[in-house]
């Protein structure tokens, strides 16, 4: 395992020590094949290192790991005891917090200085909000009848598989293993092959706070190979995925034609941001802004359509975009960048292409629309006007920093185009008036609405999507539900 250790160079100079194996039973190995793929550094394109690929036999030793563990050991582990290790788990987190948000912010781009005082915070505190979770889940005792006792009990389904993306590659990961580990079911989750390194970084961690082998395992490989190959398992009881509203489709097809296994998605959005010409304006600015534009674009919840109620959409206008080109796009190392790159040549392309469709279509580009620098994944922040809702960059999610803004008149005309998307993931509102917020509140389908806000997700509030942004709930203890089999148990006194 050791030759699988490889010693990293920061843009700071500073070293990072990862181990670049499959993480099953604890021990970093070889893929049976052999293979390995490369990950790349999206602020200069250039090679990080190579990294085992797991294929459908590694998926295989990682779920007969992961049935061994759960049926020997782990199910007979009591609440107590697994909470005590997440906390430590919490805690090496805590410990290393700077070598993981650097080697997340080397693999994905993001800006080192957010992914430590944001990203990392929110780990630590999912897996400590779960640890305190895993000793407090219990059944209920039935009313049956006269000479019966009847009460259920919440058990783990078994081995789950968790299949991530990208763009929060570790907080997706704490947000995954928190509620399966505290429900005691053991895991294979499979990291983003973007962004494999914080994720293995984090077995290490696991190891140390001394879960038992087999409990969790990493596997970083490829959709199409890993990812359908855990899909399809017949021993992995559930799946849940964190990624595009396609995959989710085709992993649900997966588990309908193999074993039924339960699914959770947390999928894609096209978030509608609603600014009332009461709002604080500049608060309204500064959320709208980060709405869009937080992690460059790629984010589920982007408020990628803007309303303005159009007394004010002219101000908004001018004042959005000189907040715009008042932040700094570059180096993710730098402390003073907002932007980093996108995450690959890929998405790079794909939003390049959206952003062509749009002026196409007959928007206008009124800021940005160009490669920024002339190398990395990098994108100028991006601004359409003169959009309508029939036209693709105002119905599929773009992932990346472009936004459209335009204008309505009515509460009613606001809630309608807010509502006029297959997604329903997020939405939100900007309003002084009460009685507004809570009637749009209301109205806009959407999991999670905003107001005088954005982007705000707390670990103890469900989080998920109303129509095809998703399946189920996370964060919370919804998110328990989805990790436990309830069994009734019926006694004739
Ligand atoms: P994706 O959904 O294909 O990838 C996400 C994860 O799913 C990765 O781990 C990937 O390996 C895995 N995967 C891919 N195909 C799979 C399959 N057939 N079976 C099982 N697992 C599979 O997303 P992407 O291709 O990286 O990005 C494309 C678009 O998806 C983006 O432009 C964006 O619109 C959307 N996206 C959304 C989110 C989100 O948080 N909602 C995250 C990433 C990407």
């Amino acid at each position: 395992a050791d030759c699988l250790v490889q010693k990293l160079a920061l843009p700071t100079g500073k070293i990072i020590e990862v181990n670049t194996g499959l993480f099953i039973n604890n021990e970093f190995v070889k893929s049976v094949e052999g293979k390995t793929f490369e990950t790349i550094d999206p602020a200069t394109e250039k090679l990080i290192c190579n990294v085992a690929e797991a294929t459908a036999k590694d998926i295989d030793r990682a779920v007969d790991a992961a049935t061994e563990a759960f049926e020997k050991v782990w199910q007979h582990v009591d609440g107590k005891e697994r909470g005590r290790l997440l906390y430590k788990f919490a805690e090496l987190i805590e410990r290393d917090k700077e070598e993981l948000a650097a080697l997340e912010s080397l693999d994905s781009g993001k800006a080192y200085s957010i992914a430590l005082t944001q990203d990392l915070v929110a780990c630590i505190d999912i897996i400590r909000y779960y640890a305190g979770w895993a000793d407090k889940i219990h059944g209920k005792v039935v009313e049956t009848g006269h000479n019966k006792f009847c009460y259920t009990r919440h058990e783990p389904i078994g081995v789950v598989g968790q299949i991530i993306p990208w763009n929060y590659p570790l907080v997706m990961l704490t947000v995954k293993l928190g509620p399966a580990l505290a429900c005691g079911n053991t895991v294979v989750l499979k990291p983003a092959e973007q962004t494999p390194l914080s994720a293995l970084k984090a077995a290490s961690l696991i190891k140390e706070a001394g879960f038992p082998p087999g409990v969790i395992n990493i596997v970083p490989g490829f959709g199409p190979i890993a990812g359908t190959a855990i899909a399809r398992h017949m021993k992995i009881g559930k799946v849940a995925f964190t990624g595009s509203t396609a995959t989710g489709r085709s992993i649900l097809k997966d588990a309908a034609e193999t074993n039924l296994k339960k699914v959770t998605l947390e999928l894609g959005g096209k978030s509608p941001n609603i600014i009332f010409e009461d709002a604080d304006l500049d608060q309204a600015i500064k959320w709208a802004y980060y709405g869009v534009y937080a992690n460059h674009g790629q984010c589920c919840t982007a408020g990628s359509r803007v309303y303005v109620q159009d007394s004010i959409y002219d101000k908004f206008l001018q004042k959005f975009k000189e907040c715009s080109q008042s932040k700094k796009i570059g180096n993710p190392f730098d402390p003073d960048t907002f932007q980093g790159p996108q995450i690959s040549k890929t998405q790079f392309d794909r939003i390049m292409s959206f952003i062509e469709t749009g002026k196409k279509e007959g928007a206008t580009c009124f800021m940005g629309g160009k490669r920024h620098g002339d190398k990395g994944y990098f994108i100028e922040q991006t601004i359409f006007t003169d959009v309508n809702e029939d036209m693709k960059i105002m119905q599929e999610e773009i992932f990346g920093p472009v936004v459209a803004i335009s204008k309505f008149k009515t509460d009613e005309e606001a809630i309608e185009k807010g509502n006029m998307t297959k997604y329903g993931l997020a939405a939100a509102v900007f309003t002084k008036d009460v009685a507004r917020a809570f009637k749009l509140s209301s109205a806009i389908k959407a999991g999670t609405v905003w107001v005088n806000c954005y982007n705000s997700v707390d670990t103890n509030a469900p989080f998920g999507g109303y129509k095809e942004s998703g399946h189920g709930r996370e964060n919370g203890k919804y998110a328990l539900e989805h990790y436990t089999e309830v069994k009734t148990v019926q006694i004739n006194l």
